[in-house]
């Protein structure tokens, strides 16, 4: 398998590339608008083909480059179906794998930051990962407080989704604002502040209403871009 995680310093967002290396086929996860060129000068000089770009929700806080790498390399925006987005090739469901190459990531539904989220779980001959977008972060999540979001539905998906894991299973997540990369389900049901350590769900949704977080910069161009799939109107 061939992997990367990558950083996109605005929005402290990772983008992950997961390619087969007997087809040369590959997808991206979470690719942000302002690094496309980085992007494709990596699947160039990697030799993949890129057949698929996936989101795991729409955005508040940067444009995904779905559109833009779709009309570069041909590949096919693949969303979440409950997203109601425009131009998607392909809408996600739980349960429907989405094959890349030899690799499959399975699609979990982890509703809660969004109404829309799902998490991707890939399990490979030196392990699992799981992209948990901004569902699960290193010693956080995300927020609950807009796009439909619900702090007891974060920590129901949490749990019974993203805990349910084998604890060795790598947790990459969408954002890190500290520069960490990756943690682990069992790291995360041990030490995280707000959903691990045994936290109740009361526990939870106290902390998620005391956050008091201003709205994000971008949301009002992102949201809408991130609906046409990163369609950006006038640019
Ligand atoms: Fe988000």
């Amino acid at each position: 398998m061939i992997f990367r995680q990558l950083f996109e310093p605005q929005s402290s967002a990772y983008t992950y590339l997961i390619g087969c290396e007997r087809t040369r086929e590959a997808v991206l996860i979470d690719p942000v608008l302002e690094t496309v060129e980085r992007d494709l000068a990596l699947l160039a000089e990697l030799g993949l083909a890129l057949h698929y770009t996936i989101e795991t929700h729409i955005h508040a806080d940067h444009v995904t480059g779905a559109a833009r790498l779709r009309q570069e390399t041909g590949s096919k925006t693949a969303v979440p179906e409950k997203s109601l987005a425009d131009h998607v090739d392909v809408p996600l469901r739980e349960g429907e794998a989405i094959a890349v190459g030899d690799l499959s990531l399975k699609p979990l539904y982890t509703p809660g930051h969004t109404d829309d989220h799902f998490s991707y779980l890939l399990e490979a001959a030196d392990g699992s990962r799981v992209f948990t977008g901004d569902a699960l972060m290193i010693d956080g999540c995300g927020r609950t407080d807009f796009q439909n979001g619900d702090a007891a539905t974060l920590y129901r998906s949490v749990h019974e989704k993203i805990f349910a894991l084998p604890d060795d299973t790598l947790v990459y997540p969408g954002h890190d604002y500290q520069q960490r990369r990756v943690s682990t389900v069992g790291q995360e049901k041990a030490r995280n502040p707000r959903l691990g350590g045994g936290r109740s769900l009361d526990e939870f949704v106290a902390i998620m209403d005391g956050l008091n977080l201003p709205r994000p910069k971008r949301m009002d161009v992102a949201v809408p871009a991130n609906r046409g799939c990163g369609e950006v109107q006038g640019a």
